[in-house]
């Protein structure tokens, strides 16, 4: 049987994570060449000249303005009270985990409490999501509409229904999953996202927010997703004659995919609103599958994210954990 590429390609070993991001020194480069590729940056007044202020982490002060910015500053990350080295294990966990990590799971490679992981945890996520956010499918386009349902113990999480089963039911929260395909037929990208529900409208504004216009779109043929179409894409139903869509050969590398996060979800999230928290979780999903091919590299990936991710998210994390 032939070896899958994906799954036997080389990742970033223990040893070699420990090497490259070791210690707080080499963490805070690392956060450096991320953030400020081209060189310093000042927040305030985008000024490249700066002397350094030595401390736990260092002070970068604007030869400009005076402003004094640690490279934390102004991130997601901004104000933690946690070694760099703890974020950037985080990051390799999350990054190399096949199915996921749980947070539970999470707090005890790390070391710290379940509260202090889970929020942690959730702010990678969101960055991670964040990033994907940017990301339109292009090209070929198979599309399918699925739902997650909120199990009655909620500890177990929820269940992830593919295809018709679950849609437009009750206490199900509305799932599209688009993957987009390469000349070859295999899958390229994923945009995995639950939508306000199956109606016309709700596709048109997804498909304008996640597709780029001229795109083939090939669906399950429910009638909403002919919408696809507001966004200048082409669309093309599969008549699944009463069939559910896990059953056609058309839609397989979607199937697989939603196969995939059925397991990955089963494994990972415990005790969560799967409706308050289903755009980080699905766009971290997402985000470990669009860059599958390059596992090696993944710890420095999340870490770009990060970077990348305002402390505004941080607010709306902290509403989400007091009410969640
Ligand atoms: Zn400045």
């Amino acid at each position: 049987m032939a070896r899958s590429a994906i799954q036997f390609q080389k990742g970033l070993s223990l040893p070699e994570f420990q090497r490259l991001y070791g210690t707080e020194e080499q963490c805070e480069a690392a956060l450096e060449k991320a953030r400020w590729p081209d060189g310093f940056r000042c927040p305030r007044c985008n000024g490249h000249e700066y002397g350094l202020v030595y401390g736990r982490l260092k002070r970068y002060q604007c030869r400009n303005c005076s402003h004094q910015a640690t490279i934390t500053a102004g991130t997601i990350m901004q104000a933690t009270k946690l070694p760099l080295i703890t974020w950037f294990l985080a990051f390799y966990l999350i990054g190399q985990a096949k199915t996921g990590i749980s947070s539970l799971e999470l707090s005890r490679h790390l070391g710290v409490n379940y509260d202090t992981a889970w929020l942690l945890h959730n702010k990678i996520l969101r960055a991670m999501a964040d990033r994907e956010d940017a990301y339109l499918l292009q090209g070929k386009i198979q599309i399918v509409a699925s739902g997650f349902r909120e199990a009655v113990d909620s500890y177990l999480g929820g269940e992830l229904l593919g295809g018709k089963a679950g849609r437009g039911s009750e206490n199900k929260i509305p799932i599209v999953a688009p993957v987009s395909l390469n000349e070859a037929g295999h899958p390229l990208h994923a945009r995995i996202t639950a939508v306000s529900g199956f109606s016309s409208e709700a596709i048109g504004a997804w498909a304008r927010d996640h597709l780029a216009p001229g795109s083939q779109v090939l669906s399950d043929g429910l009638a909403c997703f002919r919408a696809v179409t507001i966004a200048g894409c082409s669309h093309e139903a599969i008549v699944t004659g009463g069939k559910h869509p896990s059953e056609l050969p058309q839609f397989r590398w979607v199937n697989t995919l939603l196969g995939n996060l059925k397991t990955s979800f089963n494994g990972t999230f415990h005790a969560f609103n799967f409706d308050k928290y289903a755009r980080r979780y699905l766009g971290g999903y997402c985000f470990r599958f669009n860059r599958r091919f390059s596992l090696a590299a993944m710890t420095e990936r999340i870490a770009n994210a990060v970077c990348c991710c305002m402390p505004s998210a941080e607010r709306g994390l902290r509403v989400a954990e007091a009410y969640g």
